[in-house]
């Protein structure tokens, strides 16, 4: 009997949690920890965002379904690995604080033969001085922030129906900063609810980013196919904005937001702020700060992560020159070289490399965005995950039979504003792969077959059927391990 311990059951934990009971007989156990009993699919907060969903509709109960599946589950936040156990217990574990109702605060160490680190990125509001829904700022990273985020735009709204003009300000809140897409999409249906009101004379909205190029996203920005031609996402993206009546400001650190202003650094070093009515930023990620711990009781927390606390896995983290990186310098199998059971799935690993040109200002600032590691490759990587680590179990040593580089798959990006079947349009950016290749692809660095934008109709289509298509999997109904992932 093997125990398979998952830690986080966001999109790329609970992905790898439900695959793995449905590839594991019940003499295995499978055990989550998650802070909350609720968990959520980030990318429809935009909708509850603009008050077109609830959040009810983007929530999922770990409770129910895991009671449903015979999966164990811990309300609790880990705080460290002890991969070696702890002198008097040879079994690997992780210290864990209770964050239920009944026993908050209370420590145990749950052990495990198999530990999967899902704990997606923290939301480092604290590195830019007064953002977040606690300071100055709005955000959409969570349903909660979402909420409150509709609430404030409603009364920016209601202001200007009493004839008050309003600034918004959407984009990136912290120089190294990634999500583009997120904050990009919001930017849209903002713009777009405005003007299906009738208030655009009375809005300004700006579009704030750290890319240096629109249209980067994190990704090096990337050569599209589009209506015949081969063209840029920056003209792609610019293209957009200028439809939907939105200014930019670009190669934009910001460092700091008081109530009126938003201060921030170019990459030349030249220093700007903007007013604002209304701001949704979103913040730097960092890894969850878990530490480690060898059977000594020393911290070894820099063997197990980098120093943003995301978890080293079978990447290349020689730190060689930006441009003598390869594809194959990503991660395919997820595990941490020094403990070979120990896995990292989702935002959770640590990139080998920007996949944007990194860059700084003159005072050394870093206005450049962090590697994006967006859903869809989050849940194909949670699943692969899963399905090597069933296998090992199933062989009683480590299979690496099916491998999820970055550089290998493609991605989609559905950039939707405007809600319902006949309204609105969306963007939709399909990249492959997602790290570009030049070795295989030296021309464009990618494959252009596979690499194209579109906006129409479909696209919010897809976005729509998509939402379904993953609360129908991960509330595990009727034959959801045979829908595509
Ligand atoms: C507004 C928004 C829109 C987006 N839109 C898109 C989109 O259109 N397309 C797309 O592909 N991607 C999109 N994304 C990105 C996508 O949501 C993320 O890539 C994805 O959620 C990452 O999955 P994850 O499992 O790594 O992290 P998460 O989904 O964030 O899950 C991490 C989990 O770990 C838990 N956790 C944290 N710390 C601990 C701890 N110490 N112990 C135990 N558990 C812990 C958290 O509570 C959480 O449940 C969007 C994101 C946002 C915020």
């Amino acid at each position: 009997m093997a125990k398979v311990v998952v830690l986080g059951a966001g999109i790329s934990g609970h992905t790898a949690a439900i695959y793995l009971r449905h590839y594991l007989s019940r003499k295995h156990q499978v055990v989550v920890i998650n802070p909350t009993r609720l968990s959520q699919f980030p990318p429809s907060n935009i909708w509850v965002a603009i008050g077109k969903m609830k959040s009810k509709h983007v929530i999922f109960d770990l409770e129910k379904i895991y009671r449903k599946n015979k999966i164990e589950f811990v309300q609790g936040r880990a705080l460290s690995i002890h991969p070696e156990g702890d002198g008097s217990e040879d079994r690997p574990f992780v210290m864990v604080e209770l964050t239920g109702e009944d026993k908050q605060g209370e420590k145990i160490n749950v052990d495990y033969d198999y530990l999967i680190n899902a704990t997606g990125p923290r939301l480092a509001f604290e590195l830019t001085e007064g953002l977040g829904p606690d300071k100055y700022t709005y955000s959409v990273c969570t349903y909660e922030h979402a909420e409150q985020t509709w609430k404030a735009l409603q009364e920016a709204f209601e202001k200007m129906k009493n004839g008050q003009k309003q600034k918004f300000v959407i984009g990136l809140g912290h120089g190294s900063a990634t999500c583009q897409g997120a904050a990009f999409e919001y930017a849209l249906n903002v713009a777009y609810e405005i003007r299906r009101r009738g208030l655009q004379d009375k809005a300004e909205i700006l579009w704030l980013s750290n890319e240096y190029e629109l249209g980067d996203f994190g990704m090096g920005g990337a050569f599209v196919r589009r209506a015949g031609y081969i063209t840029s996402t920056k003209v792609v993206t610019e293209g957009i904005l200028a439809e939907y009546g939105i200014r930019w400001i670009k190669r934009a650190g910001v460092y700091k937001v008081d109530e009126r202003k938003i201060y921030f650094e170019k990459l030349d070093g030249s220093m700007g702020e903007v007013e604002y009515d209304f701001a949704m930023l979103i913040p730097a990620f960092k890894g969850a700060g878990l530490k480690a711990y060898d059977k000594n009781g020393n911290d070894i927390t820099s063997k197990l992560f980098n120093a943003g606390g995301f978890m080293k896995v079978d990447a290349d983290y020689s730190g060689k020159p930006y441009e003598e990186w390869k594809a194959s310098d990503w991660p395919k199998y997820y595990f941490n070289p020094d403990y070979n059971n120990i896995f990292a799935v989702g935002i959770a690993f640590a990139p080998p490399h920007p996949i944007s040109k990194p860059m700084k200002s003159p005072s050394g600032r870093v206005i450049s965005p962090a590697p994006p590691r967006t859903g869809m490759p989050s849940s194909v990587i949670g699943k692969t995950v899963a399905s090597n680590v069933a296998k090992s179990i199933k062989k009683g040593k480590l299979v690496l039979e099916h491998t999820a580089s970055m550089a290998e798959m493609g991605a989609a990006c559905v950039v939707s504003a405007g809600y319902g079947f006949f309204t609105g349009a969306a963007a939709t950016l399909t990249v492959f792969p997602i790290v570009q290749d030049y070795e295989k692809y030296p021309e464009w660095g990618r494959n252009l077959s596979y690499t194209l934008g579109e906006v129409g109709l479909a696209g919010h289509w897809f976005k729509y059927m998509f939402h379904h298509l993953f609360m129908y999997i991960v509330n595990t109904r009727l034959l959801w391990w045979a829908l595509p992932l």
